[in-house]
């Protein structure tokens, strides 16, 4: 693309014209620019746990076969590596998909919604967990499916986030926002938090506050940018408060109509 010149003594309306234009010519580089820089971080991501796989498969044909314990490691490996990868490229078109599909609004029971999404969990993590709830009987028009999507990141979170014992606390209700009433949602835990100089980032994509804890965890650093599109397509808010091992608040609101 190239920016067009326009020498001063030329009709204002075509400078305007020009202007617009130019700008519009930036917003799209920029857009390139931000397109290419996710692909490369994207390849990076997932190059990690290959190489690690390539490492493994190769110590396996050469000495795996005849030495057990190593070829078990070896395997055991493989196999955590590979469901890192898979974890990460369904994340990836989930990411994808979060920044384009906009919402299909229906009526939702909140009361049901929350219920749904946490027998979901339950299934999802094999640990105990004490959960806490809090949900007005609330009915909206939201998109379901966003709703649970959104929901079921910020609780795995609170949960992978926490340390032996797993206290998590969900509240929804009704609240005035700005001079707008919208549905509030709290998802609190009270595990390990975020230090101070890094809450801004954790909302950017790939962003992980310790990567070495994070790969035990299985971590993509995906999750918050997935939450954060699927709040900017309902036109909602988000923010983070934290206070490293006392614990983590994510406040959520959505200017959504409620019914009741
Ligand atoms: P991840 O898949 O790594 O959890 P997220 O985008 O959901 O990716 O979160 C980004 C980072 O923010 C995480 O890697 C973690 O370091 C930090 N984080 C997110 N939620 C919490 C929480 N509830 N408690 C502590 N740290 C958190």
């Amino acid at each position: 693309f190239q920016k067009i010149h326009v020498v001063n003594k030329g009709h204002d309306e075509i400078k305007a014209l020009a202007v617009t234009f130019n700008r519009m010519i930036d917003r799209i580089e920029e857009s390139f620019a931000k397109q290419r820089q996710f692909v490369s971080d994207a390849s990076h991501e997932l190059k990690t746990p290959l190489t690690i796989i390539e490492g493994y498969a190769s110590l396996l044909l050469r000495w795996g076969l005849e030495d057990e314990k190593s070829g078990r490691e070896a395997a055991e490996s493989i196999y955590s590596e590979a469901l890192r990868m898979r974890q990460m490229t369904m994340q990836l078109l989930q990411l994808a998909a979060s920044e384009q599909i906009a919402p299909i609004t229906e009526t939702v029971d909140m009361v049901q919604l929350c219920a749904e999404t946490i027998t979901r969990l339950r299934h999802m993590v094999q640990r105990d967990i004490q959960l806490v709830t809090k949900v007005s009987q609330l009915i909206v028009e939201a998109d379901p499916l966003q709703m649970k999507q959104m929901l079921i990141l910020l609780l795995d979170n609170a949960i992978k986030y926490s340390s032996d014992l797993i206290h998590v606390e969900l509240l929804a209700q009704s609240v005035n926002a700005e001079e707008t009433i919208g549905l509030e949602i709290r998802v609190k835990d009270h595990g390990i938090g975020i230090p101070k100089e890094e809450l801004a980032q954790v909302f950017e994509r790939f962003y992980r506050v310790d990567p070495s804890r994070d790969r035990k965890t299985g971590g993509t650093g995906l999750g918050l940018s997935i939450a954060r599109n699927i709040v900017n397509m309902n036109s909602g808010t988000i923010r983070i408060k934290s206070e490293v091992n006392v614990g983590t608040e994510v406040i959520v609101f959505f200017p959504f109509r409620i019914k009741q």
